[in-house]
């Protein structure tokens, strides 16, 4: 660590950095960041620099208010069009120590340190989708689709610049394009280890807003901005490996799939339910996940099926670190250290238990009548954020693996956020019954 803290303190000098940001996240992945001046860099590398949790959503309680931000040095970056500006992602700990409970980023080391004992690193590449609206009016700025080639349009442009600033930042991004929706687009990112890759979702959530805000325009994650039109996912491709090797692939196997990736899949697929609260936060959340819109609304797998939970959406002749596993559920509003946690921790189980993978779904789940979905043992996901915080409460997988302090503040913050939801008359209530007589 030490070569690392004193690389830190030579780009810093050698750049003339004069502001660092120490960037954490709350519970929910809302960031947070306080800044610190060269002068104090050396001291927050070593000892971490102390600050009152209290006020943070998820943190400490009042009476044990303080905690100390610890910068990871391997985190160390300036920031796009700020040259003087640098940041560093922080591990949240106690004032004797020992990992803070209530950070996310500690979260999801637990969970990797429980995969590096088994001998494997866990990978990450998100499909990030958002779209681009007119903060006055909140309406998409152009009526494209997918794929679209358009010459002149403000969101391919801002798309464009995004992808620029996230490489400057050393995210290497492997395609951005046009989604279905009008304005909305997506950004692939190459895959990196998963600590690394939720710290970089943070990143680039902020970068695509920050480039978005400078023009004018709003960039949103928000799941289902829109009705009528698809929403807005964020699909994780994943692969374990040992070593060299990607432990999914097996070259010799029919469909080339290693008996470790259709144990990963089948913990996956039990797990499904309770992880949803964690995947898919939001109350606005569960309104993507509705048949019709390329969202997976049923628990089921398949090689090449849109409409199915996981898709291993590789040809058997490709090379082998192709072999990805791809979970549709998350949207990009979550929390990425706490959703990579629970979706590793479901896949682990059907590894280390050997689950057995049901048959694929080869059949349309989203025009597929009820009957025949229960005679293929196949079952929904949670419909609302209500249903999936039930699922999750019942689940020591995810009560283990995101630690008690976090299950249960994060249960108790859910509910009370479907209640104030289920209490409001919204307009549609308004316009459909105000005058029934
Ligand atoms: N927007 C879809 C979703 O909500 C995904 C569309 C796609 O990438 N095929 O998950
Ligand atoms: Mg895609
Ligand atoms: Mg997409
Ligand atoms: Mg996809």
């Amino acid at each position: 660590h030490e070569d690392k803290r004193r690389f830190v303190l030579h780009v810093v000098e050698e750049r003339r950095i004069k502001f660092i940001q120490l960037w954490f996240t709350d519970v929910l992945g809302i960031p947070k960041s306080f800044q610190i001046t060269p002068a104090e860099l050396s001291n927050a590398l070593e000892e971490g620099m102390i600050f009152d949790g209290s006020a943070i959503d998820g943190f400490s309680r009042i009476q044990e208010s303080d905690v100390i931000a610890r910068p990871d040095p391997d985190s160390f970056t300036v920031l796009p069009n700020q040259p003087h500006v640098a940041r560093m992602f922080c591990d949240i700990v106690n004032l004797d120590g020992t990992p803070f409970e209530g950070c996310p980023r500690n979260v999801l080391k637990r969970a990797l340190e429980r995969t590096h004992a088994l001998g494997l690193t866990f990978f990450v590449s998100p499909e990030i989708e958002y779209f681009y609206l007119d903060p006055t009016t909140n309406k998409p700025l152009d009526e494209g689709s997918y794929f679209d080639l358009s010459l002149s349009d403000t969101g391919s442009e801002l798309r464009k610049e995004t992808v620029f600033a996230l490489e400057e930042t050393g995210i290497a991004v492997k395609y951005s394009h046009h989604e279905d929706g009008p304005s909305q687009h997506e950004i692939d990112l190459r895959a990196t280890d998963a600590l690394a890759m939720a710290d970089n979702i943070i990143t680039a959530r902020l970068i695509i807003s920050r480039v978005a805000a400078n023009a004018g325009v709003l960039a949103t994650f928000m799941p289902k901005p829109l009705a009528g039109v698809q929403g807005s996912g964020m699909h994780l491709h994943m692969a374990l490996f040992d070593d060299e090797n990607n432990i999914f692939a097996d070259p010799n196997s029919a469909d080339g799939l290693s008996p470790q990736a259709r144990h990963f899949i089948a913990g996956l697929l039990a797990h499904a339910g309770e992880v949803t609260a964690v995947t898919n936060q939001w109350v606005n959340s569960y309104k993507r996940l509705v048949p019709g819109y390329e969202a997976p609304a049923h628990i089921a797998w398949a090689h090449h099926n849109r409409s199915a939970l996981v898709r291993v959406p590789v040809a058997p002749s490709t090379r082998e670190e192709n072999y990805q596993i791809e979970y549709r559920a998350p949207d990009p509003a979550c929390n990425p250290y706490l959703a990579f946690s629970a979706i590793l921790a479901a896949g682990l189980d059907g590894l280390t238990n050997s689950i057995e993978l049901p048959r694929e779904t080869t059949e349309n789940l989203f025009t597929l009548p009820d009957s025949k979905r229960d005679a293929l043992d196949i079952t929904p996901l949670p419909s609302s954020l209500e249903e999936a915080l039930l699922q999750m409460e019942g689940s020591d997988l995810v009560r283990s693996t995101l630690g008690d302090h976090v299950t249960e503040w994060f249960i108790r913050n859910k509910h009370a956020e479907w209640e104030r939801y289920n209490t409001r008359i919204s307009e549609y209530e308004l316009a459909r019954y105000l005058k029934v007589l």
